[in-house]
C-alpha cells in the first residue's frame, strides 16, 4: 500500500507525531472467544518499528493492561480499560482515581456471575458481559447492567456484542487520545467500534487547535456507521490497518546510524 497523502505529515515529522491505536478489531481479529484475540502475524514488528521513529506510539484499549502486555509484549506504550490503566516504559503507571473502585468491581462480578450464568470477564477495575454467542440475551443483560450500575455507582458502556460496567472516572479513548496527542504537530487514530467515536471527537478537538489530525475507521460487517461516517480513511479489517502501518513504518526517514 502507498501510504495515503493524509498520512504523509506524520512521516514528514515522525518526531513531532503520535500513532494511536485501538487493539480488538483493529490490530486483532474479532473472535467469538475473546479471550483468544491475537494480534495479526507482523503487528508487533510494525508497532516496534514505528516507536523507534514516531514520537509517540501507544494503543488504547478496553482490555486490561496485562492482557494488552501478554499479547504485544512489555516494549510498548499502552492504555487499558479505556484509560483506567497505563503501561509504559516497560511497567504498569495505575490511575490513581480509579483504584479504590477495585472491591466495587470485584463485587459486581461476583453478582454477575451468581445471577446471569452469562459469560463474564472480570478485568480487575472493570467487568464485560457479552452476548457475541448468545444475542438473544442483549435485553436482559442490559436490564441487569443498568440497574447493577444504579446500585453500585458504576457506569455502563455499551461495546461490540457486550455490555462493561466501569468506575465513574472520566476515562474513555478521548480522553486518553486528547492528553496524548497534545501538543504534537500530527495525530492518527485507528480504531473499528462505538468506544473509538470519542477518540475521533478528541481528534476534532485537536484539530481546532492546529493539530494535523487523521481518523481511520477499520472496516468490518459490524462497523458502526456513526465511526466509518467520521473517517477521514476506511481500511478493510484488521490486514487492512496492519498495511496502513506498514506504509507508515515504511516511510519514515532511516535513522541515523
Ligand atoms: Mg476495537
Amino acid at each position: 500500500m502507498a501510504l495515503p497523502s493524509l498520512l504523509a505529515p506524520l512521516s514528514a515529522q515522525p518526531r513531532c507525531s503520535a500513532v494511536i491505536t485501538d487493539f480488538d478489531g483493529t490490530l486483532a481479529p474479532i473472535v467469538e472467544d475473546p479471550a483468544r484475540a491475537v494480534p495479526l502475524p507482523g503487528v508487533r514488528e510494525v508497532l516496534a518499528r514505528l516507536s523507534a521513529g514516531v514520537a509517540l506510539v501507544w494503543v488504547v484499549s478496553g482490555r486490561p493492561v496485562a492482557f494488552l502486555v501478554d499479547r504485544l509484549g512489555p516494549d510498548l506504550c499502552l492504555s487499558g480499560l479505556y484509560g483506567l490503566e497505563r503501561w509504559l516504559d516497560g511497567g504498569p503507571a495505575e490511575v490513581l482515581e480509579a483504584e479504590r473502585w477495585r472491591p466495587v468491581v470485584a463485587e459486581a462480578v461476583a453478582r454477575a456471575q451468581a445471577e446471569l450464568g452469562a459469560p463474564v470477564e472480570d478485568k480487575g477495575l472493570s467487568l464485560t458481559l457479552h452476548h457475541r454467542t448468545r444475542p438473544e440475551r442483549a435485553g436482559e443483560l442490559q436490564a441487569w447492567a443498568r440497574a447493577e450500575a444504579e446500585r453500585s455507582g458504576l457506569v455502563v458502556r455499551q461495546a461490540k456484542a457486550s455490555l462493561e460496567l466501569h468506575p465513574p472516572v472520566e476515562t474513555d479513548k478521548g480522553t486518553e487520545v486528547e492528553t496524548l496527542a497534545r501538543g504534537m504537530e500530527a495525530a492518527c487514530f485507528i480504531g473499528d467500534d462505538l468506544g473509538d467515536v470519542a477518540a475521533f471527537t478528541a481528534l476534532d478537538r485537536l484539530a481546532g487547535e492546529g493539530v494535523h489530525t487523521v481518523r481511520v475507521a477499520v472496516e468490518s460487517e459490524e462497523s458502526p456507521a456513526e465511526l466509518l461516517d467520521r473517517a477521514d480513511l476506511v481500511v478493510d479489517g484488521p490486514a487492512g490497518a496492519l498495511d496502513l502501518l506498514e506504509a507508515l513504518a515504511s516511510a519514515l526517514p532511516a535513522s541515523p546510524g
